[in-house]
């Protein structure tokens, strides 16, 4: 059954500031996406930095008000919501942040910010909020004695483990993860992938986990959907993906992942020239002018996320489900 679906997103940033630059343009961050989660669900979101990704995790929330379109969350539409509806609604959807150094407040103690949730939606005070929180530093392996100590006093991962701590909180169906090992070391990474493929399932959790890197999204995603500025330009089944990929991004993303079977060997795809600007972008597809497979339509006109049966999505004149090469 599906939890989130979102329909036609945009977030679109003017360009400059002030009323002289009105009409310069707008940089197309998020650019019509298509995207529906399903409850217990991870899907992974991959794509370079500044594809929208990022923006995309928060416009869902109304961390950043979308430009257009909707995002329905157990049936109702969260950009069509008065404010107070959307703060109740706002406790079933949560995020982890990037950096766990910038995103915790330094001179706070640990009891206090993972509690500030309990004491903002009048869940919990007093004892009742001091005993959940102690559980929630159990849940994800952090010990009492941490509840009076300041974030400076945690490694990377402890401090992590405090911000999955604050998000679950309020007991979340929804988390965003955006970004949420990749400031860790790589062993540091797994343990926090692994707490939180263990917490989804004890807390039949959904998760929109955000990854500039193919390789980390690969054993916590069910799907993976891959971004090109501003649009989702694949999403299959996470196997699908790692084995029959289409899109030539997608390849190419998957290509420069290192495997480390030596026996497997792989086709490396180079990309040609550097990520468009996102205030212009390209015409048609908006990955011709790198993509080495482009022909004469690639440039007059966007393809469209068409899915094949198994649910496979592709956005691409050449590879798409209705031309399979
Ligand atoms: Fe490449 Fe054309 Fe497919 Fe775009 S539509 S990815 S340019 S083959």
């Amino acid at each position: 059954m599906s939890l989130l679906e979102i329909r036609n997103l945009k977030k679109h940033f003017p360009v400059g500031e002030g009323f002289f630059s009105r009409g310069k343009g707008a940089v197309k961050a998020v650019d019509g996406v298509d995207l529906t989660i399903n409850e217990g669900e991870t899907v992974g979101l991959v794509g370079e930095s500044g594809c929208g990704k990022s923006t995309l995790g928060r416009a869902i929330l109304r961390l950043i008000e979308p430009t257009s379109g909707e995002v329905n969350f157990l049936g109702k539409n969260l950009l069509a919501m008065p404010q107070r509806e959307l703060r109740d609604m706002r406790r079933q959807m949560q995020i982890i942040f990037q950096d766990p150094y910038a995103s915790l407040n330094p001179r706070m103690r640990v009891g206090d910010i993972v509690g500030e949730g309990l004491e903002i939606h009048k869940l919990a005070k007093g004892k009742a909020k001091r005993d959940r929180v102690l559980e929630l530093l159990h849940q994800v392996g952090l010990r009492e004695d941490h509840y009076d100590r300041y974030p400076h006093e945690f490694s990377g991962g402890q401090r992590q483990r405090i911000g999955i701590a604050r998000a679950l909180a309020v007991s979340p169906k929804f988390i965003v993860c955006d970004e949420p090992v990749s400031s860790l070391d790589v062993s540091i990474q797994a343990q926090i992938i692994n707490l939180l493929q263990e917490l989804q399932e004890k807390m039949h959790l959904t998760y929109l986990f955000i990854s500039h890197d193919l390789r980390v999204v690969e054993h916590i995603s069910h799907r993976v959907a891959i971004m090109y500025l501003g649009k989702v330009v694949e999403i299959a089944k996470s196997d699908t993906i790692y084995r029959d990929a289409k899109h030539p991004y997608t390849r190419a993303l998957l290509s420069a992942v290192p495997i480390p079977d030596m026996s497997r060997k792989k086709e490396r795809v180079v990309l040609e020239g550097d990520v468009p600007s996102p205030v212009n972008p390209p015409s048609g597809c908006t990955f011709h002018p790198r993509c080495s497979y482009r022909e004469a339509l690639c440039s007059q006109s966007e393809p469209t996320l068409d899915f094949a049966a198994d649910g496979h999505g592709v956005s691409c004149h050449v590879f798409g489900p209705n031309k399979r090469a």
